[in-house]
């Protein structure tokens, strides 16, 4: 299940996750294990995206949750929890989001493409934008023909994070074609009208990928190694971001981390580096590399 919310998050809301396991003190209550997926929000905190737990027969045993098997005989049932919630809104919001507001990958958008009609009021602009319309069916677009000026309407696109908007005014209908604004990157491109179907169907699958891209490429570019504990604390003095360092296995040096930077272990990676022989805490033995943030 894991997997699953893994690649939801990557192919369609754009969020790079990491994929691992929970320490014993990060764990669900109960569980035997707690497997998660982290994310990097833009602010360099970490948000814990979505968790399967394994139960075992823990729950069954407190709650009496017991079945007949083929032999016969009463036995606990093993139980498996896993959730993605509502916070993964909250995600997109963090990861994609800028100053001037929502970046909405183009699979989410509930808008896809907002028309914007320039000088609306001119002759057969406002019947150009909706003929454009009819004819981009196989996106989620919309035309803009509300009584604010287009300045307003860019804003407004913008803000609500609408992955392309369309600019058509009487001198582009004249030369037959119109201007494509990308959210992501605010590039302008020239689209010929009749190459509107193709061009937008690239460049929203474009913008997918892009959106995803940077978000890995801001990811990596907050993520630190420390091999000392000094090292640990001044990365966390400075910045924010996930810090890789080895760790013992002991929930004390855990505790102490936390206490001391407010960091706490975001996850044990299945993919595992090497970083030092010892544990950044304590100097003993270590046996897991674990990302560490502050957390959401
Ligand atoms: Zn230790």
């Amino acid at each position: 299940m894991l997997n699953v919310y893994a690649d939801f998050c990557e192919q369609v809301l754009a969020i790079p996750v990491i994929r691992g396991k929970k320490t014993d003190k990060e764990k669900f209550a109960g569980a035997e294990a707690t497997y998660t997926i982290e994310a990097l929000m833009h602010d360099g905190k970490a948000l814990q995206s979505g968790t399967s737990h394994n139960f075992g027969d823990g729950f069954a045993k407190a709650f009496g949750i017991q079945y007949t098997d083929k032999d016969n005989t009463l036995k606990y049932v093993h139980q498996t929890y896993w959730g993605m919630t509502t916070r993964l809104i909250g995600a997109v919001i963090m990861v994609h989001g800028d100053d001037s507001g929502l970046v909405l990958p183009p699979l989410v958008a509930p808008v896809q493409v907002m028309i914007v009609p320039v000088r609306q009021k001119a002759e057969g602009v406002l019947e150009k934008a909706f003929e454009i319309k009819d004819q981009l069916s196989q996106f989620r677009v919309k035309v803009d023909d509300s009584d604010k000026s287009p300045g307003w309407k860019f804003s407004e696109c913008e803000m609500r994070g609408i992955p392309l908007r369309i600019e058509i005014g009487p001198k582009d209908i004249e030369e037959g074609k119109c201007v494509l604004v990308r959210r992501d990157t605010r590039e302008k491109i020239e689209c010929p009208l009749d190459q509107m179907e193709t061009m937008i169907a690239e460049l929203l699958e474009k913008i997918q990928k892009d959106m995803l891209e940077h978000a890995r490429n801001h990811r990596e570019q907050h993520t630190y190694t420390a091999q000392t504990m000094e090292e640990f604390e001044n990365i966390f003095a400075e910045k924010t971001g996930f810090v890789k360092a080895m760790w013992c296995g002991d929930r004390a040096c855990e505790d102490a981390i936390k206490e001391k930077l407010s960091v706490s272990s975001r996850c044990m990676p299945f993919e595992q580096e090497h970083i030092t022989d010892t544990c950044i805490c304590c100097g003993k033995p270590a046996v897991k590399m674990v990302y560490w943030g502050k957390a959401y």
